[in-house]
């Protein structure tokens, strides 16, 4: 069936209109015929009744006489000055024979009457006549009839099936046009895709570079502690943007395969943007760009949202608008109320900077994945272009709307509208809200480290070894609980699990240790570790009896601040 639609095409339904078209025309010719036909057999009716009446009167009338001759006889040959057809209808062909017949017999006694001869037997023989031609009449308007009714079945089915076949077309036409369409998008997108990860492999590669080039670097200078300290520095600048980078990947698939959710906790606004200012501080003052940041009429401090995703959004705007002003510019983040009620607080963030401004057509693109305003944008200043596309998805996400105001040369405002739940508690503590800068002791305290890399266990390790405690080593999940399940009460504080190993995962094994019949099963604590930072993860890894969870590649501050708050200390 598809592949008839195929081949249906345009040219297909002319012809068929033509043959609809010349059929029509045939059949009203064919009428026109049995017409005719149907008024030249009347005529043959009245006229040989008006000639009899005049042959019996002593009128003879030689020319209608001659005329009658000429069209009974044109009736069954078609040969004639009448245009006459002959019906091809056998009862008719029948009646016209017999009329023909009767005819010449009548034209006999026409003969005889004007001898003098008495007219009876032509006036019976007339009567006669005039009953076979009105049979004849009868017949030739029969057929005509049928006809009429044939063709109009025949044009019926005609015009049926044309309209049929011009749906038919118009669908198979539709459908190659989506099929267009979704061939287009598709190779839009493949185009996009590839453009992107060319992008993205060579952003990949200069941090790459810069840690291979540093570490080579480091390997000379093993003896000058200062150089070494300079190079793990760069290395470790390098691996936080290559983190950035990945968590951006990531990011933007979970959104294009709708797989972000929020996690909407109680936090306090005034230390969200204090932690931003903090964390740009040092970039403005190297950058010589002045920042401030102007935090107006918050009534409510409290409010409940997804924290991190907003501070992320905040934070590719600030960086964007640092990374765009040249020195001696302005950057100002602003955070206004500006509507309140007793449930929700309506809030506006602006970012605002002096900088080299976006061009109006830009603009209409700049929230679209992997867009940047020029190729040499990449070049002179990096980034990936998912950056905007990130973060207005996570303010639709939100409820809210992102919106941008730029003139080139002048500077560009991004402002976010969200509208958030108050929150009448205090701040949820989670494992990052723990004293910064605290220095951890873990002297005497032992740990299992559940880890399947060997390099991921050894820096595991040694952060841990590095704070006093001793650390005991299982390659896999099964090795884990059994290590666990043979160890005496309160051997170990706590355990650290990666999610993914072979032989038995992390979740399985937290699911065993819990089973276990040991004193510490219940209440040990374990730290899932995966990077896999995402909020389903981190729900999955608590529902598994995890007690915390720590993203991978592990931040020791973080690592830190996490074991002091679970860790089981006698
Ligand atoms: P990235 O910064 O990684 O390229 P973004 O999505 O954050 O990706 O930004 C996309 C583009 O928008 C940038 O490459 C830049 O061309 C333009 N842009 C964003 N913010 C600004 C700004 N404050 N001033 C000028 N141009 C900007």
């Amino acid at each position: 069936m598809k592949k008839w639609l195929k081949r249906l095409s345009p040219g297909f339904l002319a012809i068929l209109f033509c043959l609809i078209s010349i059929f029509a025309l045939m059949t009203m010719l064919h009428m026109q015929g049995n017409a005719r036909v149907i008024n030249y057999t009347g005529i043959v009716r009245g006229a040989t009744q008006q000639l009899v009446k005049q042959e019996m009167n002593s009128f003879p009338n030689d020319m209608l006489l001659a005329h009658l001759d000429g069209i009974v006889s044109e009736l069954s040959t078609g040969e004639g000055e009448n245009d006459l057809i002959v019906l091809p209808d056998k009862t008719y062909q029948a009646l016209i024979q017999q009329m023909q017949q009767e005819w010449s017999e009548l034209k006999v006694e026409i003969g005889r009457v004007r001898e003098g001869q008495s007219s009876r037997q032509l006036y019976e023989l007339s009567e006669s006549y005039f009953d076979l031609a009105n049979r004849a009449v009868s017949a030739a308007e029969r057929y005509s009839e049928m006809c009429v009714t044939h063709s109009i079945g025949v044009l019926l089915c005609l015009n049926g099936g044309f309209i049929i076949l011009f749906i038919l077309l118009r669908v198979s036409e539709s459908r190659q046009k989506k099929a267009k369409m979704a061939l287009d998008l598709a190779e839009n997108a493949s185009r996009a895709k590839s453009e992107f990860l060319s992008r993205i492999s060579h952003e990949i590669r200069t941090p790459m570079n810069g840690i291979t080039g540093m570490t080579a670097i480091a390997r000379r200078f093993v003896d000058d502690p200062e150089k070494m300290t300079d190079c793990l520095n760069k290395i470790d600048l390098s691996a936080s943007y290559l983190l950035s980078l990945l968590n951006d990947v990531l990011d933007m698939s979970k959104i294009e395969s709708g797989k972000i959710q929020l996690d909407e906790q109680p936090f306090d606004l005034t230390e969200l943007l204090n932690r931003i200012q903090g964390m740009f501080w040092q970039k403005a003052e190297d950058g010589g760009v002045i920042l401030s940041m102007r935090c107006e009429e918050l009534s409510v401090p409290q409010v409940i949202g997804d924290n991190l995703r907003i501070s992320q959004v905040l934070i590719n705007l600030v960086s964007n608008a640092m990374k765009f002003t040249p020195p001696g510019g302005s950057v100002t983040l602003e955070a206004r109320q500006t509507a309140a009620d007793e449930k929700t607080v309506s809030l506006e963030f602006t970012v605002t900077d002096t900088g080299i401004g976006i061009s109006e057509a830009f603009q209409q693109r700049i929230f679209d994945p992997f867009e940047q305003a020029q190729p040499a944008t990449a070049r002179q200043y990096g980034g990936t272009g998912l950056g905007l596309a990130i973060s207005s998805s996570f303010v639709k996400l939100m409820g809210g709307t992102i919106t941008v105001h730029s003139k080139p040369g002048e500077g560009t405002q991004f402002v976010v509208s969200l509208t958030l739940r108050r929150s009448f508690a205090g701040t949820a503590a989670g494992p990052q809200t723990g004293k910064d800068g605290t220095v951890c002791d873990l002297t005497g305290v032992r740990i299992l480290l559940a880890e399947d890399n060997a390099i991921n266990a050894e820096i595991a390790t040694l952060l841990l070894e590095d704070v006093g405690a001793r650390v005991d080593h299982a390659g896999n999940g099964k090795a884990t609980v059994d290590l666990f399940s043979v160890s005496p009460a309160g051997t170990f504080s706590a355990i650290l699990m990666d999610v993914q190993m072979p032989v038995m995962d992390g979740l399985k094994a937290t699911l065993a240790i819990r089973a276990l019949n040991h004193p510490d099963a219940g209440r040990i604590p374990i730290i899932g570790l995966s990077a896999n930072a995402f909020q389903e993860d981190m729900k999955k890894a608590r529902e598994h009896g995890m007690n915390a969870y720590l993203a991978k590649p592990l931040d020791p501050t973080r690592l830190y601040q996490t074991l002091e708050q679970v860790m089981i200390r006698e």
